[in-house]
């Protein structure tokens, strides 16, 4: 990610002018580029008002700037930029100074002519012109101007690089308006390392089943299905270390699939004969836990958050709070729809029970700009499912079930957003 934003951030450097004419039609202004620490930045107000939009200034550092076609929310220090379901990188973070906002020069080279709709940036010019954008389809008279459609059609990727000027390839942006792109998937396996995960089965010492490599031993047969089936496949893990909770989140960001899968085994609500009887699937997607039971899976499940360094803590994470501030509820129904999906293939290969679709509120799923789902695949707690889960054709069967789960989903997904057009 560093090494992208650097990249970035030299694919802009190059032509940088004092000022910005930004012209529609026959009237002209001019915005000034100040250069601050070596990086050259706009007024966002000045911008605004060449541009007819507006700056507004909301609570806790938030910014909009609203444009005729488009909202762009930003964050004091945080280096993205949301625009309507998009969330965009930026080179560097807006900061206010002076009591001033300022934006990197990216807002005029790429941001705006992506995202604004009806902008085109003439590099040699130092120009940002308007042209006129139909309704419906974008007949573009700049070539980064098809990105609009596709930004307004398929709303769950984000651009890993954008290479700032006109010729640039936006990668997955405009994936959308192609008629084929492989999927990218992206399987987390639950713990790692030093955080073993749960262990069991109660009463057993010492224990076994060690969710941690259960996880990997399914999550990597899940690979095998996808690779198989034609998809491209993200592994959080390949081997037996530990991934910062919201590192997964990361990891998945920057490289931003269609869909995310992070295979767990649950932990029992008891350490005792009751919590020895606990089995069957459950999985979950994001949102506030309800009931007393999801609780304790989230709380059991975040546990892992202890393993890390303070670097990685939540707290300090500008990515998990413009996650949790900006991308949280977009794909809540997308997740749902995946939760319910793989809920429903399991049901004919698990011998259960069913412990049906549930919500929580886990910090590996918070870090997913895609729709994402947690699958609790049973309890290494319980003497049988122990077990069951342990046994390689098991779990090949689950990993099969759940791919076939994510294909109808992801075909399912394809379908309706072709529909819109
Ligand atoms: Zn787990």
């Amino acid at each position: 990610m560093i090494a992208l934003l650097f990249a970035l951030q030299v694919a802009v450097a190059a032509p940088i002018p004092t000022f910005v004419v930004v012209r529609d039609g026959a009237s002209t202004s001019s915005v000034p580029v100040t250069i601050s620490g070596g990086e050259p930045s706009v007024r966002a107000d000045a911008l605004m008002r060449a541009l007819k939009g507006t700056l507004i200034t909301g609570t806790n550092l938030h910014y909009t700037l609203a444009l005729p076609r488009a909202r762009m929310d930003l964050i004091d220090g945080i280096p993205f930029a949301k625009v309507d379901t998009v969330t965009v990188p930026l080179t560097r973070a807006p900061q206010v100074r002076g009591g001033q906002l300022y934006l990197p020069f990216q807002f005029v080279s790429e941001v705006i002519p992506r995202y604004a709709g009806g902008y085109f940036y003439d590099a040699a010019q130092a120009e940002l012109r308007t042209f006129t954008v139909a309704s419906a389809t974008v007949r573009p008279a700049a070539p980064n101007s098809t990105t609009v459609n596709a930004a307004q059609t398929k709303p769950a990727p984000v651009p890993t690089a954008g290479p700032s000027t006109a010729s640039a390839t936006p990668p997955r942006m405009i994936a959308a308006t192609k008629p084929r792109v492989r999927k990218l998937v992206v399987i987390d396996a639950g713990h790692g390392g030093p955080d073993r995960g749960m262990t069991g089965p109660i009463g057993n010492n010492p224990p076994w089943f060690v969710e941690k490599d259960v996880t990997l031993s399914v999550a990597k047969k899940l690979e095998a299905v996808m690779r198989a089936r034609g998809y491209d496949v993200l592994m959080t893990r390949t081997t037996d270390t530990l991934i910062a909770l919201y590192d997964r989140g990361r990891i998945a960001n920057a490289n931003p699939g269609d869909v995310s899968v992070s295979i767990h085994c649950n932990p029992p609500g008891y350490n005792n004969a009751a919590g020895a009887r606990e089995r069957g699937f459950e999985t979950y997607f994001l949102a506030e836990a309800k009931t007393e039971g999801e609780r304790r899976v989230q709380d059991m499940e975040n546990e892992s958050v202890k393993f890390e360094t303070g670097a990685n803590a939540p707290k300090g994470d500008p990515l998990s709070f413009i996650i949790t501030d900006m991308a949280q509820n977009e794909h809540l129904r997308e997740s749902s729809d995946l939760a319910q999906t793989i809920q429903d293939g399991l049901i004919e290969v698990h011998p259960g029970p069913n412990r049906g679709v549930q919500q929580a509120n886990f910090a590996v799923l918070r870090g997913s700009y895609m729709p994402a789902v947690l699958i609790e695949i049973g309890f290494g707690s319980n003497q049988s499912e122990a077990t069951y889960l342990s046994d390689q054709a098991n779990q090949r069967a689950l990993a099969r079930s759940i791919g076939d789960s994510i294909i109808a989903y992801l075909g399912h997904y394809e379908s309706r957003v072709g529909g819109q057009r």
